[in-house]
This record gives structure tokens, C-alpha cells and sequence, in this order.
């Protein structure tokens, strides 16, 4: 049987079973089950600094010393990331302004998360670049892990032969990279279901049905956003049609869906880019790695769901100078944050308080926030890829037109 759905049936199957199981089998799910999806993600968790550091490498030296055109990548790519997740939160505004959820239902009173203030842009700059890359990696901080693999790609291309020889061992060490995530995702199935089965099992129906308004306008705006938004730079920009883009992308989604994480899920999304939707490695290992870091539209939409929800349930209104600073604020805390479990409630505080809604809410968003945190991750991973394939083709294009003119 294929693998997506093999991983798909265990996510059937975790569903079920966890329904049945019920929240008093919790104690011994949580003791004798959970680990095993621990050891899953512990073991992709394992190839994120390898894969991108050496990938990333590969990539600036195929570049073969090129910084005019890892400039023009890098500009294409940021502007596509920074666009996309602008719609993703009007997307997020538009669906819940329809569906209007929240609307009477009381707030708990549970304590809010603590809130970071949003980094400023000149911050998120200081900690791009690192003080110890390999303090860097061992705490798998990417951004600094990018900016170290870019010096070391171009210095690579910048000495003698010797350099040859280094990228000849950096592609060798990006294959193996790929054959220990093949081999680890044979696991899959079973680290699924592992992972899935104590969500269920504690969030059960009963607990699912008020805040499903919130958990149904976070699914349309993400099916809306992957329909259309994707589906379409994926299509006009990057030469793919919607089906062979959504086939080659569903085993890393089923991952993203089920891990929330999508650091966690990005080699296996490096390896389907190019394996499955045929992009180059060497656009795939810039553009992927970082937009796992910076691009986040499911972010966005939840974003834009859930301040129009808490507004709903404290019973305050948003007026249009409010949206344009959730839109901005949002789209600014997304570049700073990592692409972890749980990372986006972090920065919904953020969004909240740009706004003076009251954090008292996000414990009602907290309570389901696994359950919106599997749609954001998927449509984040699938965002970093539609722009990957945009990149992809119009870089193939230049070359062609530059062989072209060589030619004549
Ligand atoms: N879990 C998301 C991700 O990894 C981030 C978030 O919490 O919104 O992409």
C-alpha cells in the first residue's frame, strides 16, 4: 500500500479508536502510546539541521557563486511569502466575518498565556545572524542556521579546486540525509496514529462541538486559501497543475496535519519537492528551510478567525483601521516565529494585544488550539512549496532564455 495512505488510515484509525477509547483511557494512552509518536517526530526532528544545512549548501554552490541570482531568489521568494500570508489573514477575516463565531458564547475564565511582544523588524534581523552556529543548530534556531550555510555555500564557490571536492561531499551528505528520511517515514503510519490517538481521546466531540464555528471557519479558509491561492501559483506560476501539486504534496500534509510542526515536517517536504513535483534542489533547499521559518499563512488565516471571534465573544467591534493593523502586526510576528507546535497562540497574543482585545480569550482558543494548529501547519508547509514552484519556474525560464541568447 502507498504511503499517504497508509498514513492516512492510521489517522482514520487513530480517530476512531480515541472516539471509543474515550478521555478515561487517557493515563494509559498518555503512558504506553504517546511515546511511540514522540520517537517519530524525535527521529524527522533529528534531520532538520543536517538536511538544511547541507541542502542549503548544495544549493548556493550549484548557484556556482551567483549572489546576483540568490539575491533576485531571495527578493521573488520573501515578496510571494510576504503577499501570500497578507490574503491568508483577509481569507481568515472574510470566512469568519461570514460564519461569525463566538457569537453567544461566554469566555472562560482560565489565565491567558503569557505575551511576548511582537519583534521589531530590525530585531528579527539581529537574530537572523548568528553569534555561534553551532549553538545555532544544537538549539535548531534555523534562520541563523540559513544565514551560516549561505557564507559557507558561497565561500565554497569563491577558493580553488578544493572547492569542488566540498561540494561534491555536502551533495553526498544531502543524499544521505534523504535516504534516513525515507527510512524514517516508513515509520509513519505507526507515529501517527501514536500521535493522534491522546488528541482525540481528550478533545472528544463533547468538548469539540461549541467552538466548532471557530474550527469550521479555520478549515474553509484554509481549503479556500490551498484552492485558490495555491492551486494557482501553483498552476499559472509554477507550471504544475492543481492535482499533480496536491498528489505530491499529501504525504508531507498528512505529516504536517498530524505533527503541527513545520520545521518538523520539512525534510520530508524538501525530498516530495523535488522528488514528486520535479523542482530543483537548488531552489527547494533556499526557499523551503525558509519558509518553514517566515511563512506562515495558516498562521495568518487562524489569525484572522480567531481575533474576529474573540472579538465576538467579548462583544467588541473591530473597526477597519483595527483589520489593517491585525493584518500587518500578523504578517510581521509570523517572520519571527518558529514553525513548532503551539507557536501560533504565541502569536495571536501578540496580534490581540495590537488590537486591546483581551487575552482572557485565548484560553477558549487554547483549549482547541491542537485541533486549528493541524490546519494552519498543512497549509503552511503547502505555502512554502506553491512559492517554491513560482521560484522554480521562472529561474528554469531565465536559464532558457539566457541559453537562447547564447545560442544565437
Ligand atoms: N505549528 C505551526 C507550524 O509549525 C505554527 C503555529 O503554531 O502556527 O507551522
Amino acid at each position: 500500500m502507498n504511503l499517504s495512505i497508509q498514513i492516512f488510515a492510521a489517522l482514520i484509525l487513530s480517530v476512531v479508536c480515541g472516539l471509543l477509547a474515550g478521555p478515561a483511557s487517557l493515563p494509559f494512552i498518555t503512558k504506553w502510546i504517546a511515546p511511540v509518536g514522540t520517537i517519530f517526530i524525535n527521529l524527522i526532528k533529528m534531520m532538520i539541521v543536517p538536511v538544511v544545512f547541507c541542502s542549503l549548501i548544495v544549493g548556493v554552490t550549484s548557484l556556482g557563486g551567483d549572489s546576483r541570482k540568490l539575491g533576485r531568489i531571495s527578493a521573488r521568494t520573501i515578496a510571494l511569502y510576504l503577499v501570500t500570508t497578507a490574503i491568508a489573514i483577509i481569507i481568515g477575516f472574510a470566512v469568519a466575518g461570514v460564519i461569525q463565531p463566538g457569537i453567544g458564547l461566554e469566555a472562560v475564565g482560565k489565565a491567558a498565556p503569557k505575551v511576548k511582544a511582537a519583534p521589531t523588524f530590525m530585531q528579527v534581523l539581529v537574530n537572523m545572524v548568528p553569534t555561534n552556529p553551532v549553538a545555532s543548530m544544537a538549539k535548531a534556531d534555523i534562520l541563523p542556521v540559513i544565514i551560516f550555510s549561505l557564507f559557507i555555500g558561497v565561500a565554497i564557490t569563491k577558493i580553488d579546486e578544493r572547492g569542488k571536492l566540498l561540494m561534491n561531499f555536502f551533495d553526498a551528505c544531502a543524499e544521505v540525509c534523504y535516504k534516513v528520511i525515507t527510512m524514517v517515514m516508513r515509520f509513519a503510519p505507526f507515529g501517527v496514529f501514536a500521535l493522534l490517538l491522546p488528541v482525540v481521546c481528550k478533545n472528544g466531540p463533547k468538548v469539540l462541538l461549541p467552538l466548532l464555528s471557530v474550527i469550521a471557519c479555520a478549515a474553509i479558509g484554509s481549503i479556500l486559501h490551498c484552492v485558490f491561492v495555491y492551486s494557482s501559483l501553483a498552476s499559472f506560476g509554477g507550471g504544475i497543475s492543481p492535482i499533480k501539486f496536491f498528489r505530491g504534496m499529501s504525504e508531507a500534509m498528512m505529516l504536517a496535519f498530524t505533527t503541527c510542526s513545520s520545521s518538523g515536517t520539512l525534510p520530508v517536504n524538501m525530498k516530495n519537492a523535488q522528488e514528486k513535483l520535479g523542482l530543483s534542489r537548488e531552489v527547494t533547499s533556499f526557499v523551503l528551510p525558509l519558509g518553514a521559518t517566515i511563512n506562515m499563512d495558516g498562521t495568518a488565516i487562524y489569525m484572522g478567525v480567531c481575533t474576529l471571534f474573540i472579538a465576538n465573544v467579548f462583544g467588541v467591534h473591530l473597526t477597519m483601521s483595527d483589520i489593517i493593523m491585525v493584518i500587518f502586526t500578523g504578517t510581521l510576528a509570523s517572520i519571527g516565529t518558529a514553525g513548532v507546535p503551539g507557536a501560533g497562540l504565541i502569536m495571536l497574543a501578540m496580534v490581540l494585544q495590537s488590537v486591546q482585545l483581551p487575552l482572557e480569550g485565548l484560553a477558549l482558543v487554547a483549549g482547541i488550539d491542537r485541533v486549528l494548529d493541524m490546519f494552519r501547519t498543512t497549509v503552511n508547509i503547502t505555502g512554502d512549496v506553491a512559492v517554491a514552484s513560482v521560484v522554480d519556474r521562472s529561474e528554469r525560464k531565465r536559464l532558457t532564455n539566457e541559453n537562447a541568447q547564447v545560442i544565437k
